[in-house]
């Protein structure tokens, strides 16, 4: 069976009703990205053909020699973003502002030389896939993570860039993150960087994580359960917290972020926060922040609040900053107001529960 939408037709070899899986429900131990769906999407492209038809099969491995170069050169780029099901009325199903996904999808590609996926077909692979696997949604503060991904197919151990490739879609149901109900821990990373201006740390790309790998054990030895990494130039201004982008909230109410320095992962939640700041005109200030400031300002009570933003957690808390053997509580060491206020409103917007003024909801039909 095809279907046809925007002039892309997707094939569906889909499993038969009793083939599939019950998918878990809000009881069951869901760890994230853990559990797959039945199907998944996959859409290969090589330079005689271009992208050929997507498919939707059953969700199953992928085969490759040992030479293939997915192995060996690192080139790989992936997206996140979740499908919501409304409290209000369970059949109505949303993404949330997966434009933004797919454009910054293409980014990644172009900044590690791959050939990006057209947006048009990034929008409709993740909307035919997510109808096909809706029952797989959990319901709200539960939802479904939908996980894009661009791999190259060529195979031969020379160094040079792929030509053939192969988007992929798979999709596993997601529990709310809320990590801790006290909020997480912080380890500030002095000597270690994740990304370098020039670099490639505005692309989602697999590599900037596995280059993290080392300092997060580091993080968890020493009781923190994310890394926050400073810039790489200076090793001075604060970036990121884990795959996380950073807030902070301040005693006269207003918010400071990172300013995007070239480093720094454009997320969508990230985004989504300034702007609603913005629509309901509360100051949001996107600056450097030199570290030695922020750590001192929350020992004084000026930072009351601190939380890391993106999709897998919405907005996560942050309890305290670990530096140099010095424990940093931020405010009392508790989810702050503003925290949860911000939480709340944005995940209002994403599930369908309340009002989207700025029009980020897309219903999937
Ligand atoms: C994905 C990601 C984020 C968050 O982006 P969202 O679009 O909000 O999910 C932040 N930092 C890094 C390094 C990321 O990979």
């Amino acid at each position: 069976m095809t279907a046809s939408a925007a002039g892309i037709a997707v094939l569906k070899k889909l499993l038969k009703d009793s083939e599939r899986r019950q998918p878990p429900g809000v009881k069951d131990e869901i760890p994230f990205g853990r559990i797959p769906t039945d199907h998944m999407l996959v859409c290969d492209y090589s330079p005689k053909e271009g992208w050929r038809t997507p498919e939707i099969v059953p969700y199953g491995p992928f085969t490759f020699s040992p030479d293939a170069v997915v192995f060996h050169y690192g080139q790989q780029v992936f997206e996140g973003l979740k499908a919501y099901r409304c409290p209000h009325n369970p059949s109505d199903i949303f993404l949330f502002r997966p434009e933004e996904n797919a454009r910054r999808f293409f980014q990644s590609a172009e900044i590690m030389g791959m050939v990006p996926v057209p947006i048009e077909l990034f929008l409709h692979a993740v909307r035919e896939l997510v109808a096909t696997d809706r029952n797989w949604i959990l319901p709200h503060p539960g939802s479904l993570y939908i996980r894009p991904m661009l791999i190259p197919l060529d195979t031969g151990v020379s160094y040079r860039a792929a030509e053939s490739y192969r988007f992929a879609v798979i999709l596993s149901p997601a529990k709310a993150y809320f990590s801790k109900a006290t909020g997480v821990n912080v380890y500030v990373e002095r000597t270690r960087v994740r990304a370098v201006r020039g670099g490639v740390g505005e692309a989602k790309a697999g590599g900037n994580y596995g280059g993290s790998v080392a300092v997060l054990n580091k993080a968890k030895q020493l009781g923190a359960d994310h890394v926050l990494w400073l810039d790489g130039v200076e090793r001075r201004f604060v970036e990121e917290v884990g795959a996380m982008n950073v807030m902070f909230v301040y005693d006269d109410g207003s918010i400071a972020t990172p300013q995007l320095s070239g480093s720094i992962l454009h997320g969508v939640t990230r985004q989504s926060l300034v702007e609603l700041m913005d629509h309901h005109n509360k100051p949001i200030r996107q600056v450097p922040l030199p570290i030695d400031q922020v750590l001192s300002d929350v020992k004084a009570g000026r930072i009351k609040e601190v939380f890391g933003c993106g999709t897998a957690a919405v907005v996560s808390p942050v309890r305290a900053l670990l530096d140099q053997g010095e424990e940093y509580i931020v405010g009392q060491g508790t989810p702050g107001p503003v925290t949860l206020q911000l939480k709340a409103e944005l995940e209002s917007v994403q599930n369908g529960s309340g009002p989207d003024p700025l029009g980020w909801r897309t219903k999937i039909s």
